[in-house]
């Protein structure tokens, strides 16, 4: 499915494809203290299919524990995240943080929105 959404501020905007049963629940250190709450809620977009509409994020490469170095962008303005991705040649998959930037009333959110609580009452 197409989702697309925006930073807190508006600055940067995207589109990308992806699949609901990709969105990920990861309450890792790495997620809570780029999302400033216990998990962050992610999305794998499909490779090739993300494409920046608006803005220019900045990015900052993070080795994690398990040694994988992954870029990392946010809003210079607002410093929302937007993505994290892999390094190397495209077509990339991007992991975006979804709920925060679901528009309000689109069919999709609310599909992962039922996806999100569903999962979280599991957990
Ligand atoms: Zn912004
Ligand atoms: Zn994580």
């Amino acid at each position: 499915m197409k989702i697309d959404g925006s930073c807190h501020c508006g600055y940067v905007t995207f589109e990308a494809e992806a699949d609901p049963e990709t969105t990920t629940i990861c309450n890792c250190t790495d997620c809570q203290k780029m999302s400033g709450a216990p998990l962050r809620v992610v999305i794998t977009t499909r490779p090739g299919t993300f494409v920046l509409l608006s803005g220019k994020p900045t990015e900052y490469r993070k080795t994690s524990n398990s040694g994988v170095v992954r870029p990392q962008a946010f809003c210079p303005t607002c410093d929302t995240a937007i993505y994290s991705t892999t390094v190397g040649d495209d077509p990339k998959r991007y992991q975006l943080s979804f709920a925060p930037t679901a528009a309000p009333g689109h069919s999709s959110a609310q599909r992962l929105s039922r996806q999100r609580f569903s999962a979280l009452a599991l957990g």
